[in-house]
């Protein structure tokens, strides 16, 4: 359980915050779970309604409004399109971590962010170990998405068809580096996330490219752990601080600076800029501070490349010839950082692409972390949502900037048997450099 200081604390952040509702209700016209559902208790109206008597609601049924609170994909579609300036995803977080912090965490989630997520070399051993024997439990099935499903009927990956465990996960390839800046003068220190390490170190290696291309310094630094997120989603803030108090030792170290810290995912850029502060505001004066700092020099790997760097759309001339491609923006990019622009400029700057918007590029894919685990039917329906809308666009690529996003997005697609390719946005700029 929480300290009591810390749920007064957050209680009443959570009061101050809630009365700029208006109760308006046009957050339904955004949200992707109530257009699934009709439900008013899903849609941010009806969450908050319940939360403004949350002191009440704790002490009846807290499992109860648990249950609801996690009724969300914390996508941010809400706060985005508030015309109140309603900080619901700050509310929603804040909400979990006191219900988390009343009813404690369940053993299986403590085992998880405690036992492994706060403890980096552990948990790159146990995922090391899954990489090896994963091929007993699951099998390939769509070769060009690189998809695999489970060899056994399997309550836990169900009709899934996911991406297994790179074979030699990115912090194996490369451990560590400090290159210093080249051509443009500029250093960045890579933070890498569980994703990218785990799954699509092809992404890693993509970034690596293209800052070698415009000779710009890269600083790598060993053992770094998650951003947090999957256990402040779950109300955990103290895994979360432990995992901000690690990275942000090796990230902001002294002996190694850089003007910016860029990163290929963009829940972990979101997190990193706006979660870390949000959280750490009991911290001491200096480490908020220095958490401040770093959030405010972090940077999506299209946002450095655009607006730092001056990478440009290529002259476009004709389309024949070209490989047809379209963009999801992952809710964290757009929604949360504003970030929608650059990633398109990044993509037509590889004149061997042409871009082809799909119709509600920015509508929720439905991956939601926890929530696609929690709630697989809900999320494989929003997900269908985008993946006809992806077929629409009559793309042979479909790219994002949000490693959960590739997840979702391949799922949907190889369920459906469609011949579409999922890309990173880096890996599309870094291919000019490889296919010349
Ligand atoms: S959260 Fe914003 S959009 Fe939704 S009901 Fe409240 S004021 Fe209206
Ligand atoms: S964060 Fe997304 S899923 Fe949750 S209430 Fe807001 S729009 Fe709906």
């Amino acid at each position: 359980m929480s300290s009591l200081k810390e749920l007064t604390r957050l209680m009443k952040e959570l009061e101050d915050q809630l009365v700029a509702c208006m109760r308006c209700g046009l957050c339904q016209a955004v949200c992707p779970l109530f257009a699934e559902t009709g439900r008013e208790a899903d849609v941010a109206r009806g969450k908050l309604a319940l939360l403004s008597g949350l002191a009440q609601e704790i002490l009846q049924n807290p499992q109860g409004v648990q249950d609801h609170l996690n009724r969300c994909l914390l996508c941010g579609s809400c706060a985005a399109n508030c015309p109140s300036g309603v900080k619901v995803l700050d509310i929603f977080i804040k909400a979990r971590a006191i219900l988390a912090g009343y009813m404690g965490l369940s053993p299986l989630k403590k085992a998880i962010f405690r036992g492994l997520l706060s403890k980096p070399d552990w948990f790159n051993r146990i995922m090391a170990w899954g990489a090896k024997f994963q091929g007993i439990f699951v099998k390939p099935v769509d070769d060009l998405l690189g998809s695999s499903c489970a060899r056994f009927m399997s309550p836990l990956l169900s009709d899934r068809h996911f991406k297994p465990l790179a074979p030699v996960p990115w912090h194996r390839q490369v451990p560590q580096l400090d290159i210093a800046p080249g051509a443009s003068n500029l250093k960045v220190t890579f933070f890498v996330g569980c994703l990218i390490d785990k799954i699509f170190p092809q992404v890693g290696e993509a970034t690596l490219t293209v800052l070698e291309h415009h000779g710009v310094g890269v600083y790598l630094p060993a053992g770094q752990g998650c951003c947090g997120i999957p256990a402040l989603s779950s109300g955990d803030t103290q895994t979360f601080k432990n995992l901000v108090r690690l990275n942000l030792k090796l990230l902001d170290d002294p002996a190694a600076p850089c003007d910016y810290l860029v990163t290929a995912c963009a829940t972990c850029s979101s997190t990193i800029k706006n979660l870390w502060p949000l959280m750490m505001q009991d911290a001491p004066p200096e480490e908020q501070e220095k958490v401040a700092a770093l959030a405010a020099r972090t940077l999506d790997i299209s946002q450095f490349l655009v607006d730092k760097l001056g990478v440009a759309t290529a002259v476009l001339g004709a389309e024949n010839g070209k490989i047809a491609l379209t963009y999801h923006d992952p809710c964290h990019l757009k929604k949360s950082l504003g970030v929608a622009a650059q990633p398109r400029v990044l993509l037509q700057a590889n004149p061997h692409y042409v871009l082809k918007e799909m119709p509600e590029s920015d509508w929720c894919c439905g991956c939601g972390g926890s929530f696609n685990l929690q709630h697989y039917e809900t999320s494989a329906a929003i997900g269908k949502r985008k993946r006809d809308n992806i077929a629409k666009s009559h793309a042979r690529v479909v790219a994002t900037g949000c490693p959960a996003c590739m997840l979702q997005i391949t799922d949907m697609l190889s369920q459906a048997g469609m011949r579409v390719a999922v890309k990173h946005t880096v890996e599309i700029y870094a291919d000019m450099f490889h296919s010349g």
